[in-house]
């Protein structure tokens, strides 16, 4: 129910029973990656659920003063973590973009790119798989060396020119659609059908991740299916405040997944699986769909999660390396699998699992925050890069997002260091028992 005078008047506002339990403790001030970084109760939690009812309650319009804060949230979850009050920050900070993308929808170049990004490319594979192929063909014709030796991207940005240069090469359209649409368990025992998301930034620059996890998913018991009908999860436009469109690749997703018999959906991407786990969120008015999306939420699994929770055969093989362990937010903070990563990397023969200082801050990757805010998003990245710690070989994370921020930071410092997913560290020990190399 929303009050009279509020400044939020379109549904799935944000609802009182969210922000009204702060307690203004401020335990949360202080995990604040934002708040960190500027000093301004603004940007803190305490200083948005504050802002967020102030606008519900109709004291405040929902102008700059609170568009700004909401806007710059890395809705990294951090907060909620440390929360007494079960706060839940990322919902409502979710929510009031949602408002602010009725009230005040992006215009001229910004309102264009963000409409053919997340309505007319992320939502239309072909058109995503499109996009690659241009991709692709810049990478490889030798367009992008000239490009490069022209100097012709120094009009750009230095984030947009330091994302250029880490962009991962695209692998060939076979490579992307290597997956076939079952691949048999081939462990001792059959633990059921695995469903595998394949995501649309993990598909395109991480196909390659995406087969290590079904074959590791494979290895220890599962049948896993990919539905092939299936669409990107719908996460970047919830972050935008774009929740019709995430409503709508929600409901393809929930259906195309119940229909595909998978006792459990495994994803091995923090953001998308978080937003996988919250589909029941954004059906709170729609009953129908509610309850289908519960039942979906309720089989998501990431894929460190789903091995430890099942079970997973400890690989032979031996990968003789020094790895530091980056907790991606929406990983540790919205999904709280901390444990699960590590366990499966200390379980690798010759692999020595570092800690860092921390390890879950936000690395300002963020879904597309690091390209909305660079200089918030870079200021990030600095700190989580003075944390690797000295004489390691790779750092592992759960995250596509995170690994693009971290070769960023990598290729800034000239740092030889592997930015690698635990499931891929994991992959290459099951590979080297088959080959013998133990
Ligand atoms: S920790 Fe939770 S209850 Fe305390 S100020 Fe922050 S959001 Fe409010
Ligand atoms: S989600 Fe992250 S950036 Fe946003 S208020 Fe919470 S801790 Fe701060």
């Amino acid at each position: 129910m929303q009050e009279p005078n509020s400044a939020f008047l379109w549904p799935d506002a944000p609802e009182a029973d969210k922000y009204s339990v702060c307690v203004h403790c401020g335990f949360c001030l202080e995990v604040c990656p934002t708040y960190q970084q500027l000093g301004d109760e603004n940007h803190s939690p305490r200083g948005r659920v504050y802002l967020i009812k102030q606008a519900a309650e109709g004291v405040l319009p929902l102008d700059e003063s609170v568009v700004d804060p909401v806007f710059t949230c890395l809705d990294c979850r951090a907060c909620e973590t440390v929360c007494p009050s079960g706060v839940q920050v990322g919902a409502l900070i979710e929510e009031a973009r949602g408002q602010v993308f009725h009230a005040a929808p992006a215009r001229g170049w910004k309102g264009l790119i963000q409409r053919f990004f997340l309505r007319a490319v992320f939502p239309k594979p072909r058109r995503l798989k499109l996009l690659a192929g241009l991709l692709r063909f810049y990478q490889r014709s030798g367009l992008q060396r000239w490009v490069r030796k022209l100097r012709l991207l120094a009009v750009l940005p230095k984030h947009l020119r330091e994302m250029e240069a880490i962009l991962p090469k695209v692998p060939d359209r076979r490579a992307i659609d290597a997956l076939p649409p079952e691949i048999p368990a081939t462990g001792s025992t059959d633990k059921g059908v695995a469903g595998l998301f394949t995501g649309c930034v993990m598909d395109v620059f991480f196909a390659d991740v995406n087969q290590a996890t079904a074959r590791v998913a494979a290895r220890n018991g599962w049948r896993v299916r990919v539905p092939k009908d299936q669409l990107c999860c719908g996460a970047l436009q919830v972050h935008a405040g774009d929740r019709d469109m995430a409503r709508q690749m929600a409901r393809r997703n929930i259906d195309v997944f119940l229909a595909s018999g998978a006792d459990r959906i495994i994803i091995n991407a923090a953001g998308c699986g978080a937003a996988l786990k919250e589909y029941p969120a954004l059906f709170r008015d729609d009953p129908v769909y509610r309850e289908k999306a519960e039942q979906f939420s309720a089989r998501v699994r990431d894929i460190s999660e789903l091995l430890v929770e099942s079970g997973f055969e400890p690989p032979q093989g031996e990968v003789p390396r020094t790895i530091a362990y980056h907790d991606a937010c929406h990983l540790c903070h919205a999904q709280q699998v901390r444990t699960q990563p590590r366990t499966l990397l200390g379980a690798i023969p010759g692999l020595c699992l570092v800690e860092m200082a921390d390890s879950d801050r936000c690395c300002g990757s963020a879904g597309i925050y690091n390209l909305t805010h660079p200089e918030m998003a870079g200021a990030l990245l600095e700190r989580k890069m003075d944390d690797l710690p000295d004489g390691i070989d790779g750092v592992a994370m759960g995250n596509p997002g995170c690994m693009m921020q971290l070769m960023v930071g990598a290729h800034r410092r000239q740092a030889d260091v592997e930015i690698l997913h635990t499931v891929e560290l994991l992959d290459l020990a099951y590979q080297r028992e088959e080959v013998g190399t133990r």
